[in-house]
């Protein structure tokens, strides 16, 4: 399949919202048969999110992973809670957002 994806973009809008450094590594390295879309590893400077492209079908996908992964970041845990899954959505929406926002040209 076949689509175009601004890691550098979306990099800039997770740094913005996690007020960290944020590196997005897109992969193949992950092991055949890892369901998971994406991994992260943080701390209060800096955070690595490494996304399986075995799981990802398309922009949305990785908008989706980047944003769970943005929620882990956010509240500083790797639990799946109510909490977690509220701001994961909440991410993928702002995430989303900022990702297809087009600036304006007023003249
Ligand atoms: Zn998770």
């Amino acid at each position: 399949m076949i689509f175009k994806i601004k890691l550098q973009k979306l990099k800039t809008i997770v740094e913005k919202i996690t007020s960290r450094k944020v590196n997005i590594t897109y992969t193949t390295m992950f092991e055949q048969g890892d369901n998971r879309k994406a991994v992260v590893t943080f701390n209060n400077i800096e955070a690595n999110i490494v996304i399986n492209s075995s799981n990802i079908k398309s922009v949305e996908d990785i908008i989706d992973a980047v944003a769970h992964e943005t929620a882990h970041i956010i509240l500083g845990t790797n639990e799946h809670s109510k909490r977690f899954l509220a701001k994961w959505n909440e991410l993928f929406a702002e995430i989303k957002s900022k990702y297809s926002y087009v600036k304006k040209i007023v003249v």
